[in-house]
Formats: structure tokens, sequence, C-alpha cells
């Protein structure tokens, strides 16, 4: 590594693919707007002024084509559990998914008939939020989280 870097210029560093496409991505999370519930309300918090998602790069999107994070914020009912499965299929790979609050993690307080249990029935979930409903705070937590995640990701297969 030092021997080529030692015979470049100034200005010119070198890395490797993972690193860069894994840095694009990690950079640039956009969420797809897929508020279910009351816990939808600290994710809209989020990207409001006072916690302000987009100086992550994190800007919510109104389409699942444009997306590539979904935060489930809500209580996943029987009759919209193939609705999410349908957004998360709409959504390019690579995907992530955050399930947010007590609801969306294990169905809460709801258990009943007409409540999933956890939208990890449903889609593959990568971070769960617990609380009820979570402060914006531990929203963020996740998405960073999510970010260091990605930035160990294998993106080039030798
Ligand atoms: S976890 Fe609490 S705040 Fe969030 S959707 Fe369920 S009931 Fe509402």
């Amino acid at each position: 590594m030092g021997l080529i870097e030692n015979k470049l210029p100034d200005n010119i560093f070198t890395t490797t693919l993972d690193n860069v496409i894994n840095w694009g991505r990690r950079s640039s999370m956009w969420p797809v707007t897929f508020g279910l519930a009351c816990c939808a309300i600290e994710m809209m918090a989020c990207g409001a002024a006072k916690y302000d998602l987009d100086r992550f790069g994190i800007i919510f999107r109104a389409s699942p084509r444009q997306a590539d994070v979904m935060i489930v914020a809500g209580t996943v009912t029987r009759k919209m559990a193939p609705v999410v499965r349908k957004v998360y299929d709409q959504m390019p790979a690579p995907k992530w998914v955050i399930a947010m609050g007590a609801c969306a993690t294990s169905g809460g307080i709801f258990n009943t008939y007409s409540t999933v249990q956890g939208v990890d029935d449903v889609i593959p979930v990568d971070f769960y939020i617990p609380g009820c409903p979570p402060r914006p705070e531990a929203l963020y937590d996740a998405l960073l989280a999510l970010q260091e995640k990605i930035k160990k990701e294998k993106v080039v297969r030798a």
C-alpha cells in the first residue's frame, strides 16, 4: 500500500470499492414514508427542524422505488401486513428495515387476533427499537447503527 501511495502525487488516495460503495449507501439512506400509528409522529419529529435527519443525508421518499430503508413505525394489523410486504417488495435492493416501537417489534400491548405480533413475521428486520413510543433519539440511534452496519457490508466478492 505504502509503495503505491509514495508514487502518487498529492491529493490522490487509494481505497477499496467496498469502502466507496458503502460510503455512498450509508451517506444517502432514504427511508420510505411509512407511518402506521402513533410511533409515526416520533418518526416525523426526526425529520423536522429540531432533529433534522437531512444533515445525515437521510431524506424521506414518498415512493418505495426511490427508497432503501423502511422504518415500520406503528401497529401492523393483519389487514395491513400484505401492504407492508408489497411496499417492501417494491423497494430496490439493497434495502434495510427498522422496526420502530413495541407494536412493530412485538405487537406491543395489542395481543389480539387482528394485530401482527412483530413485523418480522412479514419482512426481515435489521434493527428493533423498544419503547411506546420510542423517542426520536432512539430512532437516531438505530439509523446511526444501520450506517455502521452498512459500512461493514461486503459488496465486492473475490
Ligand atoms: S408502540 Fe406505542 S406509540 Fe408506538 S404505535 Fe404502538 S401504541 Fe403507538
